[in-house]
């Protein structure tokens, strides 16, 4: 269904993300169908170019990340007579009447801070101070938000000044996966699962998000942040609140954020042995994570394992395990919730300990398996097997669903249609600092250092023995 006719400004317009993910993404929802003719994108940024010279930027960003659809020269074409360019200062005047005279009055305004946040206060200022904005405009923003509770509150007065929560949509693009609202309609759409959904019949969840890169050219920013600032405070936050939250009353923006923050705010402080931070070590053929970041004294996790509780009468006694890590041996996400055993077995202790295990994988090849308890087919007697009920989408859903809509893409188009719903509301952004800030201030306190840990593997030893401690196991990375 096609959005509204809209402007669109991308502020960082010639920079890595867009490049990379907000152009190709825009292109893809142009040659679905979604964007109407009347829509227009307007890079804004430092460089000095022209409409022509961006669209060659644009062309160029489209052939290497748009996929497929990129061979189709006339599509091209036509999608870039919705682009243009204006070169602009976030910090002085240069530009900016230029871009008050291209937008249009009367339609959806976007304005895409792809930018450091150090700019997204002067960016504001100067929307309004030029009448570029109104009440109906929106801003897109990205990560990181803040790097603690203080600056992410500071961020948020300065964009309060000029726009109204309503108007502000702060992008986590995990938010945007089509398996993560999935999770959502198989546990409000199904009677199936979420009568089980409880520490009654669910002994621990895991949520994992491994990567096989390492810090790549981001040493600099990522040696200041490290795992828990740049994937757990947010991307894995985000997933655990859609799991462990309660049924919201309707898929409303608002009703489902409260819900969300309401887990936020029931996370137990962590055990200090109930965390696990590591360092990649260097291998015979690469580089360590301190060669990485040329920091030979670094402390900063590329590794983090945690244990969680949320005090609530849903999840009590129910642990909650995170980890994420560079350089493992797989690119994988996934939110695995391993039920309980049943409680009597009536075929023996010969027929092994079998649990019903539902895995959500984000990636790769995104879908969900549950894992059922069956005989093992044969003559062998009544010994029990498990195999798993796949539901991967491209397999259970056709080739429409292998080119699934990226993130990003649908992302934007929730912010034309002015869909709050997969954006982080700014309590919520602060309530995880807050739970996040006396973590990270007790292991600098402690002078806690990062456990080496090998590539190419499944982190730090102690990361299984968090899980062993408890009789229980890490699912294997693949
Ligand atoms: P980048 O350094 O590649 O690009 C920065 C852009 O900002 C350029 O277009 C530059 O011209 C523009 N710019 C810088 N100073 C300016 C000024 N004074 N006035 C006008 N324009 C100015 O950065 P990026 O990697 O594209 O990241 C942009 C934002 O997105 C950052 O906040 C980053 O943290 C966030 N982000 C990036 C990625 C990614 O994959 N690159 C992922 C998540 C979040």
């Amino acid at each position: 269904i096609p959005v509204d006719p809209f402007d669109l400004v991308i502020f960082g317009g010639t920079g890595d993300l867009a490049r990379r993910k907000i152009l190709p993404g825009l292109f893809r929802r142009f040659c679905a169908g979604q964007m109407p003719p009347e829509a227009q994108i307007i890079g804004a940024a430092r460089s000095e170019l022209d409409d022509e010279g961006y669209r060659d930027f644009v062309r160029d960003a489209i052939h290497e990340f748009a996929g497929p659809l990129s061979e189709d020269d006339a599509q091209i074409d036509e999608f870039l007579e919705r682009v243009g360019y204006v070169a602009i200062d976030a910090k002085g005047e240069g530009g900016w009447e230029e871009l008050k005279s291209r937008v249009r009055d009367d339609l959806v305004h976007a304005f895409y801070f792809s930018v450091a946040p150090a700019l997204f206060g002067d960016i504001a200022e100067r929307l309004h101070l030029h009448g570029l904005a109104g009440d109906e405009s929106r801003i897109v923003v990205e990560k990181p938000f803040g790097k603690d509770l203080d600056s992410a509150k500071a961020l948020n007065a300065t964009l309060a000044k000029h726009f109204h929560e309503q108007q502000i949509y702060r992008i986590d693009h995990y938010l945007g996966k089509e398996t993560v609202q999935n999770l959502m309609a198989v546990r409000f759409g199904n009677v199936l699962f979420e009568p089980l959904w409880n520490a009654q019949y669910v002994d621990h969840i895991q949520i994992t998000v491994a990567e096989t890169v390492g810090v790549g050219g981001r040493g600099s920013y990522y040696d200041a942040s490290g795992a828990m600032r740049d994937m757990v405070q947010n991307h894995l936050m985000q997933l655990l609140c859609l799991i462990a939250m309660e049924p919201p009353a309707k898929f409303d923006p608002d009703a489902v954020r409260d819900e969300k923050l309401k887990v936020i705010r029931a996370l137990e402080p962590v055990e200090p042995h109930h965390i696990v931070r590591g360092q990649y070590d260097k291998s015979a053929n690469s580089q360590g994570y301190r060669q990485d970041v040329e920091n030979p004294r670094s402390f900063t996790e590329s590794f983090l394992a945690l244990k969680l509780h949320i005090s609530n009468w849903r999840w009590a006694g129910t642990p909650f395990y995170l980890r994420t890590g560079k350089k493992l041996k797989a690119r994988t996400s996934e939110i695995v919730v391993v039920f309980k055993d049943a409680p009597h077995s009536i075929f023996g202790a010969d027929a092994g300990r079998h649990r019903n295990v539902l895995a959500i994988r984000l990636q790769p090849n995104e879908g969900m398996t549950l894992d059922v308890t069956i005989k093992e087919p044969g003559p062998g007697g009544m010994r029990l097997i498990d195999v798993p009920l796949d539901m991967t989408f491209a397999d259970a859903l056709g080739p429409e669903a292998e080119q699934a809509t990226e993130a990003y893409e649908r992302l934007i188009m929730d912010v034309i249609r002015g869909n709050q719903t997969l954006f982080m509301r700014g309590d919520e952004v602060e309530a995880a600092w807050a739970w996040t800030d006396p973590i990270i201030a007790g292991w600098t306190a402690r002078s806690d250092v990062p456990k080496p840990y090998d590539q190419g593997g499944s982190g730090p030893e102690d990361s299984m023995m968090l899980m062993h401690r408890d009789g229980r196991r890490w699912r294997e990375l693949k």
